[in-house]
């Protein structure tokens, strides 16, 4: 057992439950676990023979940072028939990377994601996961993956699912995050992977955390680990790991002005951030402690150069990370504009597809479109 590991299982007086106990890592049952996942696996067109093409990987890895497997796959796609090698998304504008990726959200990994092929484009593929996570926006679980999968390292690539499936085999009560069960992801795929290729066992333990051993229902019955997990022993999987601490949320309210023309088109301007950077939205602005909101959405109209009288709709909630932001849009109804948009305005369609956009627009035009 690593020093790491004894590390974890000392404090295990406080997380589990029987004490003295020394988790049979080294025996648990690889050969079962990889017979299962080469019957059952998922086809994905990004999980080609081993090793992989790195830069089909890295794309899928940061994809599905926020969004599940299986989903990212038609946005994947999309992306990659736009941007087929690490040089194509190197040279692209801005604007075409953020409108490939709408739909995903988190648009600033998107932007991470072409600092890092600029880079690579510059120095080379990095080939280990030490190397791949100096590179922008490349956390350690998806370096560690990318140097699995496509270049052989054998450092182990930890994520919440793996993490999920360490708490349940040792019966660790420890929130998802905590570095001691990082820690014991890493010794699992490390033990396991001793007698097999380390790519293919953490591949296996990876998909058995994102299909079997769910958060909510685990199916232990089909289970290559359940003869060595002691969660599935005493019958308490639902209590591994522990629930993340909640962040504090912050509250903060925002106006809109919606201005729409006859032709359906609504103005949108592209948001300077720091929140929605670079996305294309209905003009806002945060409310500040005592601003009568009708009067800044006065106020941002004629900073766009339209006048027209404002009619209040239904606010609208919206949620980015931790934020919570009340949006109160008023509908402008002013005389045609006539004069050319500046570069950072535009009228557009709402619903047009691959509009570099947050879903905080479809939520406006459901409670502004006059009827
Ligand atoms: S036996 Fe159940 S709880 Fe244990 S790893 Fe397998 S699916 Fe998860």
């Amino acid at each position: 057992m690593g020093a790491d590991l004894r590390a974890v299982f000392r404090l295990r007086g406080s997380t589990r439950c029987r004490p003295g106990y020394t988790p049979p890592v080294d025996e648990v049952p690889a050969a079962a676990l990889v017979e299962w996942h080469r019957a059952t696996r998922r086809a994905f067109p990004f999980r080609t023979p081993l090793p992989r093409e790195p830069w089909a990987v890295l794309v899928s890895e940061v994809m599905a940072q926020q969004t599940q497997i299986d989903r990212v796959v038609p946005y994947w796609e999309r992306f990659m028939a736009r941007f087929p090698t690490v040089e194509a998304l190197a040279g692209a504008p801005e604007g075409d990377v953020l409108e490939l990726w709408s739909g995903l959200g988190y648009y600033r990994r998107a932007r991470s994601l072409q600092e890092a092929a600029r880079a690579i484009v510059e120095h080379g593929w990095p080939r280990t996961a030490r190397e791949l996570a100096a590179l922008p926006g490349i956390g350690p679980y998806t370096a560690a993956a990318v140097a699995a999968f496509c270049f052989g390292d054998s450092e182990p690539p930890v994520d919440g699912n793996v993490a999920r499936v360490a708490a349940r085999i040792h019966r660790l009560a420890l929130p998802l995050g905590d570095r001691k069960l990082l820690v014991a992801g890493r010794e699992l795929l490390s033990g396991l992977s001793e007698a097999w290729p380390a790519a293919e066992v953490f591949e296996a333990v990876m998909e058995l955390g994102a299909t079997l051993c769910s958060p909510s229902s685990p199916r232990c019955l089909l289970c290559p680990l359940r003869p060595k997990c002691e969660a599935a022993h005493h019958g308490d999987q639902d209590r591994y790991p522990l629930p993340r601490p909640q962040r504090s949320t912050e509250d903060q309210r925002w106006v809109a002005i919606w201005v729409e023309r006859e032709d359906g088109r609504v103005l949108l301007r592209q948001v300077q951030g720091p929140l929605l950077a670079g996305l294309w939205l209905p003009p806002l602005r945060p409310l500040a402690e005592g601003d009568v909101p009708r009067d800044v959405a006065g106020a941002l109209a004629s900073g766009h150069g339209f006048a027209g009288r404002l009619l209040p709709c239904l606010p609208v909630e919206h949620g980015i990370t931790h934020r919570r932001i009340t949006v109160l849009p008023f509908l402008l109804l002013a005389e045609p504009r006539a004069a050319e948009l500046p570069p950072d305005l535009r009228w557009a369609e709402p619903g047009a597809p691959g509009l570099a956009t947050s879903s905080l627009l479809g939520k406006l035009m459901r409670v502004c479109r006059p009827a």
